[in-house]
């Protein structure tokens, strides 16, 4: 162990902040970071890596970028926090609706648990129902309601996926397989007069990128729609990454190509890039759901540093700069990482899937078609994928230290960024395969 983790280790349980960081799905001992500009974080031995980790998201314009951090610092001179309204968080709501119109409310938060939170607390309240559906393998933070696994059998109770949750907070939440219609249907007919809402990633992203059956949201939009429950629409790490409009704004378009009338979610909760690498979070939707908190309603929300003003400045920054030809950009180097990695990896003949919803992916070693459920998912090789983590990591490039997790592209990845990861992939895979 180096004396940086005996240290970490001494005061941090486990030596992090946050689980994933400890790398205990790949081994080895996590290096600190010590800066980041661009597609490259710098490591606490000087050492530069590509970067595909990008802050899990956040960093969608790449580390650093002048113009943000330029409105940080002048948003910091002008005071860190306020506790009181300010223009600048009025603005970044309206920015967020302007590009995502089920938003029509906007309350700005710190993280996405507790966006996720709130919209659970609002949809409970406004239903008068208890019941919450969740899908396996969707992640929306860390709140009891939600850290809850599937119990034994379809559409029973679940049971807490963490200490410390009680029976009763997982009792009430039900958690299907993802994207099983017939399930969601049942659940709904035996259960439906309880369920306040549905909740889904819009696209999961947090067992590896899952695309979503074509017409599943919908379904979840109709039934839910049909028996006068909410569907909460999780976009904390699709939001204004899957596409210009998040994933939902991917089906949209397809559906009016298709003639179809698009759906709606009922309210949506938004993170990690609408701050641009700074604490923010928001819920939208519907205005009379939303306007049910506190203090026009009675559902009870507050923050400190809610809407803090030198994180907000960050997300303003970002979200202007994330224009059209960010995500064209965004696009195509996703299109030449996925062409070029998974071309490498069939060369040597090693089993693969590619997972995509927009400009997300992730690659599952060891499966030969995309999963569609966390069980699915479950079968990957994640002693394989250890191995390349490894090997990239030796070679320059930062992996997610996750098989479960997508591979984050920003808009300052090069066409030579891209050449060398699929190098580095096309070189361990001849390794792995000899
Ligand atoms: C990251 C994430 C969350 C939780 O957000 P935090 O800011 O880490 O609390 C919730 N839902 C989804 C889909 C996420 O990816």
């Amino acid at each position: 162990m180096s004396s940086y983790s005996e240290r970490a280790r001494a005061i941090l349980p486990g030596g992090v902040n946050s689980p994933v960081r400890a790398w205990n799905g790949v081994g080895g001992e996590p290096v600190p970071i010590a800066a980041a500009r661009g597609a490259r974080v710098v490591d606490a031995e000087g050492r530069e890596l590509i970067d595909l980790v990008a802050s899990w998201g956040p960093a969608i314009l790449g580390h650093g970028h002048p113009e943000v951090i330029a409105a940080v610092q002048e948003a910091a001179a002008r005071g860190l926090s306020f506790g009181a309204t300010t223009e600048a968080e009025v603005e970044l709501a309206e920015l967020i609706r302007d590009r995502y119109a089920p938003a029509e409310r906007v309350r700005l938060v710190s993280t996405g648990t507790e966006a996720t939170m709130t919209a659970i607390r609002l949809a409970r309240a406004a239903t008068g129902r208890e019941v919450i559906v969740k899908f396996a393998g969707c992640y929306h933070g860390h709140s009891d309601a939600l850290l809850v696994a599937a119990g034994s059998g379809l559409a029973t109770a679940g049971v807490p996926d963490s200490a410390g949750v009680t029976r009763g907070a997982a009792q009430d939440t039900l958690v299907l397989p993802y994207g099983d219609e017939a399930a969601l249907t049942d659940a709904f007919a035996e259960h439906g007069s309880r369920i306040a809402a549905v909740i889904t990633e819009a696209a999961p992203c947090n067992m590896g990128v899952v695309r979503p059956p074509v017409g599943f949201n919908r379904l979840i939009a109709t039934l839910c729609r049909n028996e006068g429950a909410v569907m909460i629409l999780d976009e904390v790490l699709t939001g204004f990454r899957a596409g210009p409009a998040g994933w939902w704004g991917v089906e949209r378009a397809h559906d009016l190509e298709a003639g179809l009338d698009p759906w709606t979610p009922d309210l949506v909760t938004f993170g990690k890039v609408i701050g641009g690498g700074m604490p923010v979070a928001a819920i939208g939707g519907r205005r009379d759901l939303m306007e049910q908190l506190a203090p026009l309603g009675p559902v009870y929300q507050a923050g400190t540093l809610s809407g803090n003003p030198v994180a907000v400045a960050a997300g303003i920054a970002t979200m202007g700069l994330l224009d059209q030809a960010a995500h064209e950009r965004l696009a195509a180097l996703a299109d030449a990482t996925v062409t070029g990695v998974s071309e490498a990896l069939s060369r040597h003949g090693i089993v693969h899937a590619v997972g995509r919803a927009g400009t997300l992916f992730s690659i599952f070693l060891g499966l030969s078609e995309p999963p569609a459920t966390f069980d699915e998912v479950s079968t990957q090789d994640t002693a394989q994928f250890a191995r390349l983590f490894h090997a990239l990591r030796d070679a320059g490039i930062s992996l997610p230290p996750s098989a479960y997790e997508a591979w984050f592209l920003t808009a300052a990845h090069t066409a030579a960024d891209v050449e060398a990861i699929v190098a580095a992939v096309d070189a361990w895979a001849a390794t792995e395969a000899a």
